[in-house]
């Protein structure tokens, strides 16, 4: 039986101990621009170590029964309702999330843990896909084949900063239900929220060498590859992502990719004008635009984009912009600094190119990593707005003609994460969405995701599936066994 601590609490130094420390990781508030603290990041020794920990305690721990391993990740889901207060106030602190989404994302994790636990002994029950019986000839005794479930066995978690307990949930929580030892590296920007689930979950009675936070950025990331692990679940860019499946490649391992999108919205003629102006800013801003299924590009017919345009536009001029700390503010700091260049850069090439700025369209003079909520018209596919991942608060929306328009234009793009129709026709948006090759296809919503559904992306959007069944049962192997009566 793998050994059941007593846990460290939040505060512990358990995790941020210097272990043949290679170099310093930086947290900085992005609404003030303070450093928060500086946390020693694990050199390639460190990983290892942490690789071979793993690598000693998961047999036992895949070998438990089911119900020793989901006791102490529903005692996990309880105590994130019960210290959400620190749990959202930690995340905003360092990537600068509302505090009221900060608690949104917290406190919608339980429900996808009851989706995992529910259906897990389903997964991992073996499966008698056939049966013989007995012939009268010697060595044919009746047959039986049977299909069983087993554990990966020791896997890495590289995971994003924008929904650190989505994302992260979305991976850990399943593996370790399936019996897996699980290496979890949190973003470099989301580094004390990644400190934190490791020490509730250990609180919770997961041991401290099954869940093992490997702290860092993308070179402790790469360290973490180059152990030999069993697989490697990544949420994260499309470019880090490439990198990933490479070194995935080279072992011969199990990679799970979900990467970014430039996921397209098309409001039909026939639409309710106020529900899709109000779902579709909402889909764009949310979280300041810093959803992988983040609205990033909207056509509107024309028969209803002046009207269409009108609403979205008090929308967006309705939302309040200012300390994340408060829990009436919409919109904060983007999360890195970086990004306000990205964001500028993308409106400047718009309006080089003949866009309409508006509003917005600048970074804000004060102090924190803001950038003001911008719309642009007059665009088109010439310009990178319509075409690269802005992940950012800044919003195309291109006028059309016609329902083939549309697609033809939702359709330009390596990506193919979700996308969603607006109109009271139902036929006719699977009619349009089917078209599309996306993970996701929404009518008359945008921006969700379910715990029952697939979460999957097509071409640059990744590979493999998080969430459902499917999203469970890939952090298992299936073993063939073949039976026969001696
Ligand atoms: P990123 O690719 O910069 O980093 C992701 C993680 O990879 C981090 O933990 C980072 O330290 C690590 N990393 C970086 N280089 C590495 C390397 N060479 N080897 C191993 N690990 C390395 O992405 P990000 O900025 O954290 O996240 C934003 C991106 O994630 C966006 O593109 C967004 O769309 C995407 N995303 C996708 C989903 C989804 O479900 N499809 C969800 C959230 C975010």
């Amino acid at each position: 039986m793998p050994t059941i601590h007593p846990a460290p609490k939040p505060s512990s130094p358990t995790y941020f101990t210097p272990r043949n420390m290679a170099d310093l990781l930086s947290i900085i508030n992005p609404a003030t621009e303070a450093l928060i603290q500086e946390l020693p990041a694990d050199n390639p020794a460190a990983v290892a170590e942490k690789y071979n920990q793993a690598r000693g305690a998961q047999p036992e721990w895949g070998a438990l029964p089911l119900a020793d391993r989901i006791s102490p990740i529903l005692r996990f889901r309880d105590l994130l309702v019960e210290r959400v207060d620190a749990l959202a106030a930690l995340l905003t602190s360092e990537t600068g999330k509302p505090i009221t989404q900060a608690r949104n994302e917290i406190l919608a994790l339980p429900g996808r843990i009851d989706f995992f636990v529910a259906h897990s002994d389903r997964v991992l029950t073996p499966e008698p896909v056939y049966a013989e019986p007995a012939h009268a000839l010697p060595g044919c005794g009746a047959l039986e084949e049977v299909i069983t479930q087993e554990p990966l066995g020791v896997v890495a978690n590289i995971s994003a900063w924008n929904y650190p307990y989505f994302v992260g949930g979305n991976v850990f929580v399943p593996a370790l239900l399936m019996g897996n030892a699980v290496l979890y590296k949190p973003s470099e920007f989301a580094t004390l929220t990644g400190g934190a689930i490791a020490a509730l979950l250990h609180e919770s009675g997961i041991p401290e060498d099954i869940f093992i936070p490997v702290i860092g950025s993308g070179m402790t990331g790469a360290a973490l590859l180059e152990q030999p692990i069993d697989g490697v679940f990544f949420t994260g860019s499309y470019a880090t992502g490439q990198k990933i499946a490479v070194a995935a490649a080279l072992k011969l391992i199990r990679p799970q990719l979900e990467l970014g999108g430039k996921d397209p919205a098309y409001v039909c003629a026939d639409a309710n004008v106020a529900v899709a102006a109000a779902g579709l800013a909402d889909g764009a801003f949310y979280n300041n635009g810093q959803s992988c299924c983040a609205v990033e590009r909207i056509y509107v017919h024309t028969d209803v984009y002046d009207e269409f345009l009108e609403v979205f536009l008090q929308t967006v001029e309705g939302f309040k912009l200012g300390d994340p700390t408060d829990p009436n503010t919409y919109l904060g700091p983007v999360s890195r600094k970086p990004q306000l260049d990205v964001l500028a850069d993308q409106v400047a090439d718009a309006l080089a190119k003949g866009a309409t700025l508006r509003c917005g369209g600048k970074i804000l003079n004060r102090p924190g990593w803001y950038f003001a909520p911008t719309v642009l018209t007059e665009v088109n596919h010439t310009m990178t707005v319509m075409q690269e991942e802005t992940f950012g608060p800044v919003i195309g929306i291109q006028r059309v003609a016609s329902d083939a328009e549309a697609v033809a234009l939702m359709q330009d793009t390596p990506y193919g994460l979700t996308a969603a129709v607006y109109g009271t026709d139902r036929q006719r948006a699977v009619d349009i969405l089917s078209q599309l090759k996306t993970g996701s296809a929404y009518w008359n919503c945008c921006d969700r995701v379910s715990p029952r559904l697939p979460w999957s992306g097509r071409g640059h959007s990744g590979l493999g599936t998080t969430l459902s069944l499917a999203g469970i049962a890939t952090f298992l192997q299936p073993r063939a066994w073949h039976l026969r009566a001696g």
